[in-house]
């Protein structure tokens, strides 16, 4: 980490103005040797100068330039950044320069695993920053800032400090046996503490189911016969023609996708039309497949046609949705009732018709009602967002469980300790206490260049 980075920090493109940025020991002289004035070098911290960008004597751009010196950075290192007018050609020509006179390219995401490195973030704060930058409403946007202002990390940390009293406790009744003024450590003792900290652990995971709906949004399929209007419900859905309609079975070839929005949550829709097979006779996409989709998906959306009867088909995959979260649409109810409504058995039916738009508005409700997304408030939340902090608090729940198989079974405390220490020790591994090498290259490889 001793070499000084560089990366376009802005969407590259033309714009009004794109930003270099530069970090590490060497970043403030590099830039000064590149200004035609040559003043930023002696320049206080966190002041911006006017100056224009030369090589040799050839001017390149007139800009900005933000002077930060370290610790309070980004990355706890000097930074500067330039403000250059946008567009291609002077943003790579000033990278280039600065190429030149000793700054290193800066990997995606380099700028954020230095912050992390260097202590200014944890693990999860730089996790915030990731989702932040890919936030696409509201909801997920307050969720990664809360994240990145540690939120999260302090929820962790919070269980950790229990869990070290409790080991504390424990060491000093291992230690000191004979003092009689230090309150005796009984296994009821830890088991309460534990059952505490259990409990904790179980909401934040519940509260964490929320999240992924808040962020990658709920996968709905939408599953039904071919004709049954399926297309025709996604595009009033979405408010776009994006699947074709057509009057003859079986034309819409590609899986149409497209995504709504209610009240902040992302519904990621795709219209299985498109997944059955050209040459499948049946003119369905099959049970088989139905079923599999049924699996993947948060939501299934199974249309029926009004003016039709229940095929066999359509009644053993209706039977398979119970578990799940569904709505069925009996759809085309502009026209003449033959589907015999007694054989569903279910709470969730909605009557539509895609031509005179009935039953979409309630569609909608009933969506927001199976999911309580009025429910979800977001200004308070730190709830875990991404997979891998979810995957390691559910693991804590392992050692939780087998400290009080060791305490029911009264096994010598310094082997309950083991797995209290786990705990701890896991609970690390989510704000990045400790953490290996491959762990942070594959994180911030997710990140965009100059970040
Ligand atoms: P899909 O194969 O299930 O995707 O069905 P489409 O959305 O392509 O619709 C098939 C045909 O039914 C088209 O001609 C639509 O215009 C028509 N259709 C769709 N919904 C309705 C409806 O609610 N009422 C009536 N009368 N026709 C509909």
């Amino acid at each position: 980490m001793d070499d000084t980075i560089t990366a376009i920090s802005t969407a590259l493109g033309v714009g009004a103005i794109s930003i270099i940025r530069v970090s590490g020991n060497e970043a403030i002289s590099i830039v000064n040797s590149i200004t035609k004035t040559k003043k930023i070098e002696n320049s206080l911290s966190h002041t911006i100068h006017y100056d224009h960008i030369i090589d040799g004597e050839k001017v390149i751009d007139e800009v900005l330039i933000s002077v930060m010196r370290t610790p309070k950075t980004f990355t706890r290192e000097d930074v500067v950044e330039i403000n250059a007018h946008g567009g291609i050609a002077t943003t790579n020509r000033i990278l280039e320069l600065l190429l030149h006179s000793g700054c290193r390219l800066a990997e995606p995401g380099e700028f954020t695993k230095r912050a992390f490195l260097n202590g200014r973030i944890d693990l999860t704060q730089a996790e915030g920053v990731i989702d932040l930058i890919n936030s696409k409403t509201e909801k997920a946007r307050t969720l990664a800032i809360n994240q990145v202002n540690g939120k999260v990390s302090n929820l962790i940390r919070g269980l950790r400090q229990e869990i070290i009293e409790i080991l504390a406790n424990i060491e000093v009744n291992i230690d000191y046996p004979e003092y009689e003024d230090i309150e005796e450590i009984t296994n009821k003792h830890i088991l309460d503490k534990i059952s505490n900290i259990e409990s904790k652990i179980r909401t934040i995971l519940k509260e964490s189911e929320n999240s992924k709906l808040i962020k990658e949004g709920i996968s709905t399929s939408i599953i039904g016969r071919p004709n049954v209007g399926k297309s025709s419900l996604l595009n009033k859905l979405i408010g776009e023609d994006k699947a074709i309609v057509t009057e003859i079975e079986g034309t819409t070839r590609d899986i149409v996708e497209g995504t709504i929005s209610i009240d902040g949550i992302i519904l990621n829709i795709v219209d299985t039309a498109g997944i059955r097979k050209t040459d499948d006779i049946v003119e369905s996409i099959g049970v088989k497949k139905s079923l599999e989709l049924i699996d993947k998906s948060d939501l299934i959306l199974y249309v029926l046609n009004n003016n039709e009867e229940i095929s066999k088909d359509d009644l053993e995959i209706l039977s398979k949705l119970e578990d799940k979260n569904h709505i069925i649409i009996i759809n085309k109810n502009d026209l003449e009732n033959k589907l015999d409504v007694s054989k569903l058995n279910s709470d969730y039916i909605i009557k539509t018709s895609a031509v005179t738009d009935k039953g979409i508005e309630e569609l909608k409700d009933k969506i927001k009602e199976i999911f309580n997304l009025e429910q979800i408030e977001t200004d308070d939340m730190s709830y875990l967002t991404n997979a891998r902090s979810i995957a390691i608090l559910k693991h804590t729940l392992d050692s939780v469980e087998e400290v009080k198989k060791g305490l029911s079974n009264n096994l010598p405390i310094d082997m309950i300790e083991i797995n209290i220490k786990e705990i701890w020790n896991l609970l690390g591994e989510i704000i990045g206490e400790t953490y290996q090498e491959e762990l942070l290259d594959q994180l911030f490889s997710q990140f965009c260049l100059g970040k």
